[in-house]
């Protein structure tokens, strides 16, 4: 299917007239108490629509329409191939609406449509399809245990979930935390970052139209500090999946441990090391996976590479590629088709890369490619895309998560010290390491400490394997059977007789 032009995008943008309720018990309601908060087109810094702003009462409605449900076996005791057919019509309706849902996603983020259309909107709908096909697929086990007994060991949805999301990704990260827990039995109550909510409240309507029964999901609009905070303290939630920021996920710990010990998974940040040694076996596709890998969403992405660890002795011929490929990257409308880096989400985040810019030069690293803001006339929030040479590992440039189109080039003399350095981080979501060396493949793969190693390739992924970090960039993970570990419990029934 071929892309609307430009002008058509524009044209629907300028008419467009969003829903900005919440969803509770299959219904489009307002916030209990008539707040709402408006959602900013960061390309323009224009209001898309006002957003009901949720607090603490409506996260409570929307707790116990979903315990109810959950209660009631409408959703959660059907049989898994009915659910099946609910996913499937879901996974189906998303792409149906997928221009519409794509515009919503490219405004609200300031992302390029033609990535929303291409990238998002279609990986949200396979992810709700992958476990709509998969979840009558997932069997017990039953356990040796004593001639007088079966012992059936069953997996059982945990009851009342809460999504809470980032708003790199909306749809796509929803639809990881939608996908499994819905396909489970669950029901769930997501909350959309305050950032991004446009579509998450959209498809709260399809998933009905699909035949999700009222009560099953809710979407609940709001800011973390009130609609986040008063989900994870919950006493009738029985588990969070979180994916945002490492600051953000340790309080959802505390929450747990302040209410009722709910389960939490947690998705958080990252400072990925994107290794490249002298034997790097192409560094022409090396360059462009190093760029790609950074300046891709506009280096909003959690594990975005953006820490390059290259030896000395090719650092000058890949500086000098991936550099030019950085010059040729020039922010645009991200309405228009052509354009390949959108905008930065918002003010905020502006100013914080801005400022990670401002710290790097500080600190003594050297800008070789960008390190401006750009399109100021716009209104919107565009930086250029930035190289920064001569990076040390103590940099703030190099240890904090920037979140931003912004690579620290750090260079090393040897492998072991490659190594080294890629792990002195807190983080641990993902790493990648460019070699020809099967035995170093081997060593290096085994040595870093990552949820996700990719070798002579960056951010490939597909719904069959497993997403997600070690040390502080969380535990659980998203995509593959395993995301169900989230959302299922197990039971052991012992039969006798
Ligand atoms: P964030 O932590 O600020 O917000 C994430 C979500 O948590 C939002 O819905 C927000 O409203 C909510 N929240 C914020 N403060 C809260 C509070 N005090 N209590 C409860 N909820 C609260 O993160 P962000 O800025 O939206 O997203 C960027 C972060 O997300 C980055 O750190 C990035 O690495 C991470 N991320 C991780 C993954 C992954 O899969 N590991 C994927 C995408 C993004």
């Amino acid at each position: 299917m071929s892309i609307p032009q430009a002008s058509v995008w524009r044209e629907r943008a300028a008419n467009l007239r969003p829903e900005g309720r919440a969803f509770i018990n299959g219904q489009y309601v307002q916030a209990r108490s008539g707040k709402t908060f408006p959602t900013i087109n960061p390309a323009t810094g224009q209001t898309i629509a006002q957003i009901a702003e949720c607090d603490a009462e409506d996260v409570d409605l929307a707790v116990k329409s979903a315990r109810q449900a959950f209660e009631s076996g409408v959703w959660s005791r059907r049989a898994p191939a009915e659910r099946k057919a609910v996913m499937l019509r879901f996974a189906e309706l998303i792409l149906a609406h997928r221009e519409e849902l794509a515009l919503l996603e490219s405004l609200d983020v300031g992302k390029p449509i033609t990535n929303a259309y291409n990238g998002d909107i279609v990986s949200a709908a396979t992810c709700i399809q992958w476990y709509g096909e998969a979840i009558d697929k997932l069997y017990g086990e039953t356990a040796p245990a004593a001639p007088d007994v079966t012992t059936m060991i069953v997996r059982e949805p945990i009851g009342v979930v809460a999504a809470v999301v980032p708003w790199n990704y909306p749809l796509s990260m929803a639809s990881w935390k939608l996908g499994p827990a819905l396909a489970a039995g669950n029901s769930v109550v997501l909350k959309p970052a305050e950032q991004s909510p446009l579509t998450a409240i959209r498809i709260a309507a399809l998933a009905c139209e699909a035949g999700l029964p009222a009560g099953v999901l809710n979407v609940l609009p709001g800011f973390g500090e009130t609609a986040g905070r008063a989900l994870g303290l919950h006493m009738d939630v029985d588990g969070v999946g979180f994916t945002g920021s490492t600051a953000v996920g340790k309080l959802f710990m505390q929450y747990s441990g302040q209410s009722n010990i709910k389960r939490v998974g947690l998705e958080c940040g990252g400072k990925s090391p994107h290794i490249v040694l002298d034997d790097c076996p192409d560094l022409d596709a090396a360059a462009r996976a190093v760029a790609a890998g950074i300046f891709g969403n506009s280096g909003q992405v959690c594990n975005a590479g953006s820490r390059l660890i290259v030896q000395a002795s090719i650092r000058d011929a890949l500086l000098d590629k991936v550099a030019a490929i950085a010059k040729d990257l020039v922010p645009g409308d991200p309405l228009d088709p052509a354009t390949r880096m959108g905008a930065i989400v918002s003010q905020s985040q502006y100013e914080s890369v801005l400022s990670y810019i401002d710290a790097g030069r500080a600190d003594g690293a050297s800008v070789i490619a960008g390190g401006r803001a750009a399109n100021r006339d716009s209104g919107g929030y565009f930086i250029e895309p930035t190289v920064f040479d001569g990076v040390r590992n103590d940099m703030r440039i190099a240890r904090e998560e920037i979140f931003g189109p912004v690579l620290s080039a750090i260079t090393v003399n040897t492998p072991e010290e490659a190594i080294a350095i890629a792990n002195d981080t807190i983080y641990g979501l993902a790493a990648a390491v460019w070699t020809s060396n099967v035995t170093r493949v081997q060593q290096m793969s085994r040595a870093l400490k990552a949820g996700v190693v990719w070798v002579n390739c960056f951010d490939r992924g597909t719904m069959s394997s497993p997403f997600g970090g070690f040390k502080q960039s969380g535990f659980g993970r998203d995509k593959s059977m395993h995301a169900f570990d989230k959302y299922m419990d197990w039971k052991a029934i012992w039969i006798a007789g």
